[in-house]
């Protein structure tokens, strides 16, 4: 495997070209920004934990038969991934309400959502990423019907196993953003990451914040608290 030109940069990851046209590289980097990249931070080692946290959950998602884009972890930074049209479309799933639906709609902290929440962003940093509906994506054109219907069923799957899971760590799954795919035969994947920059964890016990929130809200020691998250998943 061989790798090429970069493809594309975003604010956590650097997507690098590979010598099969089917396979990229994404380049997992220590930078952190919040509100729409206005707060910016570097974390030295949050790339390496962001690309293992991520491994590990799509190798767990793989054993449930969801279909991602993840092929395998390269190195400390990198993992293999297939190529995929991503559609330009944020989703949320929500098992507790906090961040910006308490905010937007005034919505008491922590309501619980049963059956879970699931939102849709429109993924465009120009408009600060708004919310948007089922009938917004239809009329952009953003994706079909019955993709939408899949990406739904997926998300509600993948809340189900990560919670499960994370709920035996010690680790209460709050919320997250999923991004998917398409593979060049129209197969929906889930895409993008999912790490602590992208989901919100809390401890079970102390209600501490182990993710990205560290960040937003200035509570300190972000890395310390990935560094915790990958040790329970991995067992340690
Ligand atoms: N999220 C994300 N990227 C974004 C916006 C949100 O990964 O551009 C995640 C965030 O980490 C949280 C969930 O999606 O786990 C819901 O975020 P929310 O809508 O509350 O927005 P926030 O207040 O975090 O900006």
């Amino acid at each position: 495997m061989e790798k090429r030109e970069k493809l594309y940069e975003g604010k956590a990851k650097i997507i690098y070209a590979t010598d099969e046209p089917d396979k990229v590289i994404a380049y997992y980097k220590d930078e952190a920004t919040a509100f729409n990249a206005q707060k910016r931070e570097l974390y030295q080692g949050k790339g390496v934990l962001n690309n293992k946290i991520a491994s590990l959950f799509f190798e767990l998602l793989k054993k449930h038969n969801i279909p991602t884009h993840y092929i395998k972890q390269l190195s400390d930074r990198e993992m293999l991934v297939y190529k995929v049209e991503i559609i330009p479309v944020e989703v949320v799933v929500r098992n507790l309400a906090t961040g910006s639906i308490v905010k937007r709609l005034g919505i008491p902290e922590k309501t619980e959502f049963k059956p879970p929440l699931i939102e849709f962003y429109l993924k465009n940093d120009e408009l600060g990423d708004p919310i948007i509906c089922y009938e917004h994506i239809l009329a952009m054109n953003l994706a079909k019907p019955e993709e939408i219907e899949t990406i739904k069923k997926l998300a509600l799957k993948i809340n189900e196993i990560l919670s499960e899971f994370l709920k035996e760590k010690g680790i209460l799954l709050v919320d997250f953003k999923l991004e998917f795919g398409r593979l060049p035969d129209g197969t929906i994947v889930l895409a993008d990451e999912i790490s602590p920059d992208t989901c919100r964890f809390w401890d079970l016990k102390t209600g501490e914040r182990m993710d990205k929130d560290r960040f937003r809200l200035d509570l300190g020691d972000l890395t310390k608290y990935y560094e915790e998250v990958l040790k329970r998943l991995e067992g340690r």
